[in-house]
């Protein structure tokens, strides 16, 4: 199991990449958006040298707010030709996957048309991410849509496309990260964690929130040893630094 961080994308990149290596992270998660980590403002040099520098690996991440799911066709295919920006980048800094986020409708369109919406971008982010050697990992995100049934639909009408389960995003409104878990986990290539109290997206320290930390690693562990990214949003960094000695104590003892 590999232990990542991720840089604030409105923050300095090669600062962020400093700390995340100087901190004995295994890889960073690159939050590849705006403001300051966007595709024309990253010195690629630069920060392959610093990855080298710490020996990090990488994985890739693109905006939430994508909308690769909005009813208006125009506004779908500007979001995949966006993402198609990003691929290049990753690609040119050796990222092998990247993380595509859900976008649910609320109100007058249902869960089909929302599947329809989505699946429609994800074929075309699927087949451009290809063309840099590139995996895609669907990412749900913090609303009652991302349930295991929309997520298998999605899964199911997209060969080819990853998960990268959320475990604090599948811990709300009643959603339990183990039924995640038992059944994509041959399609899981990513995890990100952080706690909260099921009913808000937090992004708490490990153990700060309601989460059952002992019994949802065991079963992640049970299933899973790749990479699991700590997006812990705390203002004082000591918080990440001590959920990832509880991470891996916790997961060496399992
Ligand atoms: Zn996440």
């Amino acid at each position: 199991m590999k232990i990542g961080f991720p840089n604030h994308p409105r923050k300095d990149i090669l600062e962020e990449i400093e700390w995340i290596g100087k901190n004995g992270f295994d890889f960073i998660d690159f939050f590849l958006e705006e403001d300051k980590a966007v595709p024309e403002k990253i010195d690629i040099e630069k920060a392959k040298t610093l990855l080298k520098k710490y020996g990090l690996a990488t994985v890739g991440h693109t905006a939430w707010y994508l909308p690769i799911g909005s009813p208006i066709k125009s506004i779908r295919n500007a979001a995949v030709a966006e993402a198609a920006k990003y691929f290049a980048v990753f690609g040119r800094l050796g990222v092998k996957f990247v993380t595509i986020h859900s976008n649910w409708l609320s109100g007058m369109f249902s869960s089909e048309e929302g599947v329809k919406f989505q699946v429609e971008s994800l074929r075309k982010l699927v087949e451009e991410a290809k063309k840099y050697n590139i995996g895609v990992m669907y990412e749900p995100v913090d609303t009652p849509s991302d349930n295991v049934e929309n997520v298998s639909a999605i899964l199911d009408k997209v060969p080819g496309l990853f998960l990268h389960l959320d475990i604090g995003h599948a811990n709300l409104f009643g959603k339990r990260p183990e039924d995640f878990i038992r059944k994509f986990h041959k399609r899981l290539k990513h995890v990100h964690l952080h706690d909260n109290d099921t009913y808000q997206d937090l992004h708490l320290p490990l153990g700060c929130g309601s989460t059952d930390w002992e019994k949802t690693i065991a079963v992640l562990k049970k299933y899973y040893n790749g990479t699991i990214t700590l997006e812990v949003f705390s203002r004082d960094k000591d918080y990440v630094l001590l959920s990832k000695e509880k991470l891996r104590k916790l997961w060496n003892k399992i």
